[in-house]
């Protein structure tokens, strides 16, 4: 007798950096208005779909234990917002290998999600339009678009409104992993308290930046990367500012609290001096663990799609 074995797609999906992250105003929707530049990093998350009798989610990776694998997970919802668009049953067991930090600023659950729209996409031969995958990316939350989009782009509103930034060569990171992660939420929280309390500083616009991006030039990058997150971050995590002054003292070009933090990164001036500047930070105790990434990479693919 002839046994069909069902044929897996998996899906890449990278992490993700703001270079710049300017907060505006609490819209009446409870979200903070944007203006942000996205980075893709060689940090990733492999996702695969495979048909199977019901709707499953399993993850792998040193972060696995405490990602949910029930209907709150991300890649889940991913799943019935596809499905129910084809008018099918989500009948497919999803598995996760987690490289990108979770809880971690960098998007991790927002790679999965893209992740499984483009691999559901290929897998049950829908033929979606990319408008089509950009618009279910949006439905599941802000920074999805970009998780399917990949390079470098400038998001607004949310930030699921993205246009393509042009930038010259590749940019070498580290990151610097924390031992626990922080909310989203919880870290706009602190940002509307400390804006009621003072005046934090605001970003501008990210012109100069963008004139530096495509310029290719990380000596010109590195003073002008920005988060207005970060005040709210260091607030909630002040042994961030240890992280971060670490960083700079092994050499690192400048650096950064990734998006709600807790992650740090480095921009350094070459692929070697990131793995210096790594080496460094990974003797100074200041963090988890220590990885080494560049950027920019594409958004999320199917394996093997070249
Ligand atoms: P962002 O940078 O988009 O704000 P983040 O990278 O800080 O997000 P995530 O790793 O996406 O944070 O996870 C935030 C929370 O979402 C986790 O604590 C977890 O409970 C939940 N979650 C749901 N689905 C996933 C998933 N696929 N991977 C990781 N976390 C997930």
């Amino acid at each position: 007798m002839l046994t069909v074995v069902p044929r897996p797609v998996s899906v890449r999906a990278p992490a993700k950096v703001n270079l710049h992250l300017a907060v505006g105003d609490l819209r009446p929707d409870g979200y903070h208005e944007l203006t942000t530049v996205f980075h893709a990093l060689s940090l990733v998350d492999d996702v695969s779909v495979v048909a199977a009798e019901t709707l499953s989610v399993s993850v792998y990776g040193d972060d696995a234990g405490i990602v949910p694998t029930d209907h709150t997970n991300l890649a889940w919802k991913a799943a019935e917002l596809v499905a129910a668009h084809a008018g099918r049953r989500p009948a497919v067991a999803i598995s996760i290998d987690k490289g990108i930090p979770v809880a971690g600023g960098m998007a991790g659950g927002s790679a999965d999600a893209a992740a499984t729209v483009v691999a559901l996409d290929a897998l049950w031969n829908l033929g979606l339009s990319r408008e089509k995958i950009m618009d279910f990316a949006a439905q599941l939350g802000s920074d999805v678009p970009f998780s399917v989009a990949g390079g470098t782009a400038v998001g607004t509103g949310r930030g699921e409104k993205l246009l393509p930034v042009l930038s010259r060569n590749s940019f070498h990171w580290v990151l610097a992993l924390a031992k626990g992660g922080l909310s989203t939420p919880a870290v706009y929280r602190e940002l509307d308290r400390l804006r009621e309390r003072g005046t934090p500083p605001r970003l501008g616009a990210p012109d100069e930046l963008m004139q530096a991006l495509a310029s290719g030039d990380p000596a010109r990058v590195g003073p002008l990367l920005g988060n207005d997150l970060q005040a709210a971050a260091l607030s909630l995590e002040p042994g961030l500012r240890r992280t971060l002054r670490a960083g700079t003292e092994a050499g690192a070009i400048a650096g950064i609290v990734s998006g709600s933090g807790p992650t740090c990164a480095f921009l350094c001036a070459s692929a070697d001096h990131a793995v210096e500047v790594g080496a460094e930070l990974s003797g100074a105790g200041v963090c988890r663990t220590v990885r080494v990434a560049s950027g920019p990479v594409p958004g999320a693919r199917v394996r093997g799609d070249g």
